[in-house]
């Protein structure tokens, strides 16, 4: 992937993970990787329409996975597409946490740890500093 490909991914969704939202500033450890939302070895390609800017949590946790359990009816379903669906389609907040509201939103949540205990700690922190969580479509 070539330097100008990264940048226009890290610059088009403002340096924000595209599936929890933190910001790259408030990851002092690691530079936040690419995401393939379809990975490579599903076919998906290199190009603006299949990449995503994500944490190190969110990515490390999805890997090459393209689909997951519904946690609420226990069936199969997609992982949220940052690039064919509205987040705010499929989550909302509450407080601190990320709420699935539909299959795909809990599947995301499910599978990438969305609410595990360290970003929620961060979060409640970033919400008293008045600085998240930020407006989305
Ligand atoms: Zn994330």
């Amino acid at each position: 992937m070539n330097q100008a490909l990264r940048s226009q991914v890290r610059t088009r969704e403002g340096n924000r993970c595209e599936y929890c939202l933190i910001h790259q500033e408030h990851d002092s450890f690691f530079t936040f990787p690419i995401d393939h939302i379809v990975a490579r070895q599903h076919g998906g390609d290199t190009t603006l329409g299949n990449l995503a800017l994500s944490c190190f949590r969110c990515n490390s946790r999805k890997g090459p996975n393209i689909a997951s359990i519904d946690p609420l009816s226990g069936r199969l379903t997609e992982l949220y597409h940052p690039r064919r669906a509205r987040w705010k389609h499929h989550f909302e907040w509450i407080g601190p946490m990320i709420n699935g509201k539909t299959d795909v939103g809990r599947a995301t949540v499910s599978l990438l740890a969305m609410n595990h205990p360290d970003i929620v700690l961060l979060r409640e922190l970033l919400i008293e500093e008045g600085t998240f969580p930020p407006v989305v479509d």
